[in-house]
C-alpha cells in the first residue's frame, strides 16, 4: 500500500480512497455528466447569451422577444379559467395523484374540448395529460424515435423540437417552410429527407416562428406523402385556436384517413396560463398502427407520475365556461397588432414582413446585404438592442438567418414605437447597393 502525506496527516478530508484498498477503483471525484444532459441545448437561450447587449440608456427596452403572452400584463387570463382553479382548490379533492395519464374527468373534458380533430369520438384513454405541451411533445417523440433514427422537423421552426431530441442522439433532418409560398413546407424536399430510419414528422401549425396556417390542401399533401412512407406525425398543434380572421386551422388528424396522429396541444397559449404547465396528446390511430408506440407513451407518464392535479380538478370547468368573447378578444388583439406592425414595416427599406394568419409571431426578412455593416442577422439585432432598445429573436435561433422574430402579444404603443425605431434603425445603417443603380442607369440610358 502506497502510504501518502494526506494520511500521515491523519485527515479526515483526505481522499480515503488511498486508504481503503478495496475501493473498487473509484479513486476520485470524477463525475461526469451523460451525453443527454451534455447535448440537451437550447439555442435561443445559446443565441441570446452570446449576443454583446446593452441597450440604449435613452430609450426604455422594448422586448419583441419573448413568447409568454402574459409578461405585459395586457393580456390576462379569463375570470372563469381562474376561478375553475380557485374552486378546485376549495373542493379539497385535487391534492392527491391521479392516473399516470390524468383524471379521467379532465381526460373526458379533453375529448370533447378536441372532439373537431377526429371524424370518431376520442376516447379518454387515448388522451395523455402531460406538464405543458412541451412534455407532450417529449413524450411522443420518445415514444417513436431512438438513437440511430432521425424524425422530420420544420426550418424554421420552434427549438424546442432539437433540444429534445439531439441529446439522445435522434438526428433531426429539416424541412424548409417557404416564405414566398406563406411558409408551406417544400413537399419534394421534404419526401426526399425521409429513409428506412425516419421515425416520425413533426409539423407546427399553426407556426412558431412563422405565424402561418396550412392550408387544407397543404395538410392533404403532407399526409399523403407520410402515407406514401409509413411515416407517422407528430402534430404540434398549440396554437390550433390561434387563427386570424379569413384563415382557417384544420387539425391533421381530423384530415387523415390512415397516417396515425399524435396531436399536442394544451391550455398555454389560448388561455394565456403558460406557467400553469397543462398540456396533453391525443393519440389519433384509428387502425391500431401505433399500438406499440401508445403503449410506450403512457410509459412515459409514469416518468413524472402525471401532470399537475390541481389543474387538472379544474379543467372539465376550464374548458366548459370560458367564454367564447374571451378568445375573440385575444385574436381581435393580435390581429390588430399583426396588421399594424406589418403595415408599418413594409415600408421600411430592407425589410420584407410576412404577414401571419395565426399564432403570435411575425418573421420579417432583412436584406442583409444592404446593411453592409452587419455580418448577419444576430449582429443586426444586436445593434438595433444597443440603439434603438429593441429586441427581436434572430432568425438563427430558428435556423433561418436573415430574419428577425418579433412577438404579437405586446401592447400596441410598444408595437408602434417599436416599428418606428426599427424604421430609424434601418434609415440609418440601409446602403443603397450600386451595381442596382448602375444596372438602372444603364436601362434608362438604352431607353
Ligand atoms: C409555446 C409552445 C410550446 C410549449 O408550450 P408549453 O405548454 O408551455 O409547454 C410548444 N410548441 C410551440 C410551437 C410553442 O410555441
Amino acid at each position: 500500500m502506497v502510504v501518502t502525506g494526506l494520511e500521515n496527516n491523519n485527515n479526515s478530508n483526505a481522499n480515503p480512497s488511498a486508504v481503503n484498498s478495496n475501493n473498487k477503483g473509484r479513486t476520485s471525484w470524477n463525475i461526469k455528466t451523460p451525453t443527454l444532459a451534455k447535448n440537451t441545448i437550447n439555442r435561443i437561450r445559446i443565441i441570446v447569451e452570446s449576443l454583446k447587449i446593452s441597450p440604449n440608456p435613452a430609450k426604455p427596452m422594448i422586448p419583441l422577444t419573448i413568447g409568454d403572452p402574459t409578461t405585459f400584463g395586457n393580456l390576462k387570463a379569463a375570470d372563469e379559467t381562474m376561478k375553475a382553479v380557485l374552486h378546485a382548490i376549495e373542493s379539497g379533492k385535487f391534492n392527491g395523484y391521479a392516473h399516470t395519464q390524468g383524471h379521467e374527468s379532465a381526460r373526458k373534458a379533453v375529448a370533447k374540448y378536441c372532439a373537431h380533430q377526429s371524424s370518431e369520438e376520442i376516447k379518454p384513454e387515448n388522451i395523455c395529460l402531460t406538464s405543458g405541451c412541451s412534455s407532450a411533445l417529449e413524450y411522443s417523440i420518445l415514444a417513436l424515435a431512438e438513437k440511430g433514427q432521425n424524425i422530420l422537423i420544420p426550418r424554421p421552426g420552434f427549438c424546442l423540437y432539437q433540444t429534445l431530441t439531439e441529446g439522445m442522439g435522434i438526428e433531426v433532418r429539416y424541412y424548409d417552410l417557404l416564405p414566398e409560398k406563406q411558409w408551406e413546407a417544400d413537399l419534394k424536399q421534404m419526401e426526399s429527407l425521409i429513409d428506412e430510419n425516419t421515425a416520425a414528422l413533426i409539423i407546427n401549425n399553426p407556426s412558431n416562428p412563422c405565424g402561418s396556417v396550412f392550408s387544407r390542401e397543404h395538410l392533404e399533401d403532407i399526409l399523403a406523402i407520410c402515407e406514401k412512407y409509413y411515416v407517422p406525425i407528430i402534430a404540434d398543434e398549440v396554437y390550433e385556436h390561434f387563427v386570424f380572421p379569413g384563415a382557417k386551422h384544420y387539425a391533421v388528424s381530423a384530415l387523415s384517413k390512415n397516417v396515425p396522429v399524435f396531436s399536442c396541444g394544451g391550455l398555454t397559449k389560448r388561455f394565456l396560463v403558460p406557467g400553469w404547465r397543462t398540456g396533453w396528446v391525443i393519440i389519433h390511430d384509428r387502425e391500431n398502427r401505433l399500438a406499440e408506440a401508445t403503449r410506450g407513451l403512457k410509459n412515459m407518464c409514469g416518468r413524472i407520475l402525471g401532470s399537475n392535479t390541481l389543474v387538472q380538478g379544474a379543467l372539465p370547468a376550464i374548458l366548459e365556461n370560458t367564454p367564447q368573447s374571451f378568445f375573440d378578444s385575444v385574436i381581435d388583439i393580435l390581429s390588430e397588432n399583426a396588421n399594424l406592425a406589418w403595415s408599418m414595416l413594409k415600408k421600411i427599406r430592407g425589410l420584407n414582413p410576412v404577414m401571419p394568419t395565426g399564432a403570435m409571431y411575425m418573421m420579417v426578412g432583412i436584406n442583409i446585404e444592404q446593411f453592409p455593416e452587419f455580418a448577419d442577422d444576430t449582429q443586426f439585432v444586436q445593434e438595433l438592442v444597443n440603439q434603438q432598445s429593441v429586441f427581436c429573436l434572430p432568425g438563427s435561433c430558428f435556423e433561418l438567418p436573415n430574419f428577425v422574430r418579433l412577438v404579437l402579444t405586446i401592447p400596441k404603443a410598444m408595437i408602434e414605437e417599436a416599428c418606428s425605431r426599427i424604421a430609424e434603425f434601418c434609415e440609418a445603417h440601409y446602403k443603397v447597393d450600386n451595381s442596382i443603380i448602375e444596372t438602372n442607369l444603364l436601362d434608362e440610358i438604352s431607353y
